[in-house]
């Protein structure tokens, strides 16, 4: 601690992101990234982007980018989007526009730990509610209330998507903001995007790191009604998001197919890593997502197996949390990285028992 630190600030540790080896040659399966490259569009808008263009202020307001974000997701206009750098800013941004500091806060367990990190520096009390045994959405969350609530579907790090109609029922019963995080919802069957048409209190946040390939670029919208919208533009930095990320998050969002066929080869490798992972002995919950959490009870244990794997050169996560000290969380690469994942964790299994 040192002297010149706000209090508050004296027990905040910060997020540990997933790790990024320096060396080449590790088998990435443990951030969630997409194993494929992003839209060929991408490359040519920004190759087509001159000095000019970088001498100069971004757009502040990334008009483009959010109106072909509104056209995207059926919004009336660009008034109902606000974009980031990354959604993890546009999630600080949220708590900053709408939450004072002390008011409470309100999200399941577990989910993204960015959030209970969030809540500590922005010094406001974060309430978790256990999620049922099956990682369903927890019933208790229905009788609670709270200035404000993160709710991400699919979850994560479960990969599993409540019921559309459960999310809007707590929608409905929830008296503050209800922000339904959406950073992998483009890998499951179905979207809360026409929420915020619906109901004043919700905002729906989305990433272009996962299925569009761009974790990078740190591009992250956010969609609501144009109220909370003014809220948020009114706290953000000004020039939150660069020419590079602007030019590259359009081309991105117009090449749909391209996004889709890339999910599409994800979904596939997902279900058959799933299939061998459960032949193996691991509980492996139904994923909407880009990853799967791996349970696993036997020996050795889920820590041990994660270093092992590190051995191998192959990277998952694995948290140090209570609740998840059995599990693993495995990125969907490509099918040859998940083939020498499962080479490796066969390996390492079956030497134990
Ligand atoms: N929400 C969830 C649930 C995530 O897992 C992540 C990625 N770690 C984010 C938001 C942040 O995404 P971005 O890369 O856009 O900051």
């Amino acid at each position: 601690m040192c002297r010149y630190s706000r209090k508050h600030l004296e027990h905040v540790e910060g997020y540990t992101p997933g790790e990024q080896p320096k060396e080449a040659g590790f088998i990435k399966l443990n951030t969630n990234e997409n194993p494929y490259p992003p839209s060929p569009r991408v490359l040519e808008a920004l190759k087509a982007l001159d000095t000019a263009d970088l001498r100069k202020y971004p757009d502040p307001l990334s008009t483009e980018l959010r109106r072909a974000c509104a056209n995207r997701y059926e919004l009336p206009g660009e008034e109902w989007v606000v974009v980031g750098n990354g959604m993890d800013e546009i999630l600080a941004m949220a708590l900053r526009a709408f939450v004072d500091p002390g008011d409470k806060v309100v999200t399941v367990y577990p989910t993204y730990s960015l959030y209970e990190v969030l809540c500590q520096l922005h010094d406001c009390v974060l309430q978790y509610v256990p999620l049922e045994a099956d990682f369903q959405f927890p019933q208790a969350m229905y009788t609670e209330q709270g200035r404000f609530c993160f709710l991400t579907r699919p979850n994560a790090p479960t990969g599993v998507a409540y019921p559309r109609e459960t999310v809007r029922r707590f929608c409905e019963t929830f008296e503050g903001i209800v922000l339904i995080d959406e950073a992998y919802v483009d890998f499951a069957d179905d979207t809360c995007m026409d929420f915020p048409r619906q109901f004043e209190n919700v905002i729906v946040t989305r990433t272009f790191s996962k299925s569009y390939g761009l974790a990078g670029l740190r591009i992250g919208i956010a969609a609501a009604r144009p109220e909370l919208i003014n809220e948020f533009i009114k706290i953000k930095d000004s020039y939150n998001l660069n020419t590079f990320s602007q030019a590259a998050g359009l081309a991105a969002i117009e090449d749909e197919y391209y996004m889709r066929s890339r999910v599409g080869q994800v979904r596939t490798t997902r279900k058959r890593v799933r299939e061998s992972l459960i032949t193996m002995g691991f509980d492996v919950p139904e994923s909407s997502s880009n990853f799967l959490l791996a349970q696993w009870n036997g020996s050795p244990d889920a820590a041990h197996i994660f270093e092992t794997l590190k051995e191998h050169r192959i990277l998952v996560r694995f948290f140090k949390l209570p609740g998840l000290e059995n599990a693993l969380r495995i990125t969907i690469g490509t099918d040859e990285e998940c083939d020498a994942l499962m080479k490796a964790l066969v390996s390492i299994v079956s030497h134990s028992v």
